[in-house]
Formats: structure tokens, C-alpha cells, sequence
């Protein structure tokens, strides 16, 4: 196989979640072995950052790359999942303000952009991130991320515990391919209590949250008039933030993760614990 970029660039606008602020992004073609790379031309010397591992300044409520509060590129974690499930090796994300589009709190409006774009092979072979062994993270509060060698594709079990929210336990499975990302995964909107996101608002964080881009649950009820969107949509989101952070590796991953009750922060502590050892992993050729 060869390595993926898009014949040409696509524009979306939209507002962030937690800035608030309207940001327009056009997604390019990049030459090979460039990666994801994200790059603020609003910014003095328009930084660049590229979206692996070493490059997450922090994970509080959404996966931030860059170097400090200022320069930063935040929330790319949905954009990252789609680019991770098409299979996009290189491409520049040109932005002119902090935040990725939240859109309609999915990945759904990435995957209609990109689909009306070519995806076109370029000359040099495409790599994988293949796991070589089992490798854990957990926290002291019961949440845990595992992710172990298998032979082909990434594999993604997922288990939700919501206190109030009937049923309490909610899992989902499912190997990534392009269309089970479109079909299962892209629709599945960002959620949150109406507690937490109360509480949020105050401390200046969600600024652009709305039932326009987010399931709120109060208690058992679902607040937004349309209720769910598809089956288990709530840790299908879980699952859509899992391909995207797993795409900090730098490549398509190989492997078999279980998430239990684990957020951005795990998934990224995983991919550096990887990173770490170069015995835990080898990068092959697809
Ligand atoms: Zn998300």
C-alpha cells in the first residue's frame, strides 16, 4: 500500500466547544512522511504542530497539541479519528484561530467534507504501527486502557459506567474500517451532564456548547428534544475519541485496546508508555 493524501484542500468553519471562537480550517495535501501536522496562521511565525504523542500540551476535556496556552492547536481529536479511519497518512490542517470546529459534536461533518474530496496515493509505502506487546495504563479511580498485539487492524472494545443513566453499564465493540467509522462511529455526538457542564461554564470552559453540539443528560432523561441518534451513541463517541488519540502513534495501529471508563487523558498516557520502549512495538509496511 502507499502512503494517502487529498487531491485537494476543503474548507469548514465552525465554532470551537470550549473557546467559543469561530475558526475556519482548510484540510491539504501534504507531501509524504509528513503526518498530521497543524498549523495556526493566526499566530506570529504561524507554528506548526504535528499531532503525535510528544506534541499533547493536555487532555482537559478535549486532546491539545503545541508548546504552550498561546500556541496551541485544541480539540483535534475528532478531525484526528477520521483522518485515522480513511486512512490519511499526510495533511496540513491550516487554522486561523485555537480550536478545531466542534460542528455538530460528531465526526460526521469531517466525513462529509471528505468525502466529496479524492484521496490520492503517493509514492512511498504506507506504515503501521503494529503492538508487539500488552501494554496497560490505568488511574487510582477504576479507569484502565490495555491495548495487546493481534494480527491485522485495530480492534476497539469500549465499557462506559454512567451513575444515573439507566443502563449503567454500556459497551460496544468494533474492528475500524472506513465504514464502520462512517456507519457506527462519525454520527456518535460528544455527551455530558447537565451538573458538569453547569459547573464547566463557570470555570470558562465549554463557551461553545450548546444542544447543537452536545447530548446533555440530566439524571436518566436526555435533554436534547431528538434523544439519541443512533444505538449506543454514547460510547460509540467514547470509541471516536479512542481512534483519534490513538492516532497520536504517528500511524495506523495495529492492536486490541479495551477501555474501561477512560478518557482522553488514559488513551494519551498509553500511546507514550508505547512510545517509550521500542520493543513494544514495530513499524511495518502495509
Ligand atoms: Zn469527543
Amino acid at each position: 500500500m502507499k502512503q494517502i493524501t487529498l487531491e485537494k484542500e476543503v474548507t469548514i468553519s465552525g465554532i470551537g466547544l470550549h473557546s467559543g471562537k469561530t475558526a475556519t480550517i482548510k484540510i491539504k495535501p501534504a507531501p509524504i512522511n509528513t503526518g498530521i501536522v497543524f498549523n495556526r496562521v493566526d499566530l506570529a511565525n504561524e507554528p506548526e504542530f504535528k499531532a503525535i504523542a510528544k506534541s499533547v500540551l493536555d487532555t482537559k476535556l478535549s486532546t491539545n497539541i503545541g508548546t504552550s496556552e498561546q500556541n496551541r492547536a485544541s480539540t483535534i481529536e475528532h478531525l484526528m479519528a477520521t483522518f485515522h479511519s480513511f486512512g490519511i497518512d499526510n495533511a496540513i490542517i491550516e487554522t486561523d484561530n485555537v480550536e478545531t470546529p466542534i460542528m455538530d459534536g460528531s465526526a460526521l461533518l469531517f466525513v462529509e467534507a471528505l468525502k466529496d474530496i479524492k484521496l490520492i496515493e503517493q509514492n512511498a509505502p504506507k506504515y503501521a504501527i503494529k503492538i508487539l506487546k500488552e501494554i496497560e495504563f490505568r488511574d487510582d479511580k477504576g479507569a484502565s486502557v490495555t491495548i495487546k498485539p493481534q494480527d491485522k487492524n485495530l480492534t476497539i472494545d469500549f465499557t462506559i459506567e454512567l451513575e444515573h443513566f439507566e443502563p449503567k453499564i454500556m459497551k460496544q465493540n468494533i474492528t475500524l474500517s472506513k465504514e464502520t467509522f462512517i456507519e457506527k462511529i462519525a454520527p456518535a455526538r460528544t455527551f455530558g451532564f447537565k451538573e458538569q457542564l453547569d459547573y464547566l461554564r463557570t470555570i470558562g470552559l465549554i463557551q461553545g456548547g450548546s444542544l447543537d453540539n452536545a447530548i446533555v443528560l440530566d439524571g436518566n432523561k436526555i435533554i436534547n428534544e431528538s434523544g439519541l441518534r443512533i444505538e449506543n451513541e454514547l460510547v460509540c463517541h467514547k470509541i471516536l475519541d479512542s481512534i483519534g488519540d490513538l492516532y497520536l502513534l504517528g500511524h495506523p495501529v495495529i492492536g486490541h485496546f479495551t477501555a474501561h471508563k477512560s478518557g482522553h487523558f488514559h488513551t494519551v498516557e498509553l500511546t507514550k508508555k508505547i512510545l517509550a520502549d521500542k520493543s513494544n512495538y514495530e513499524i511495518i509496511e502495509l
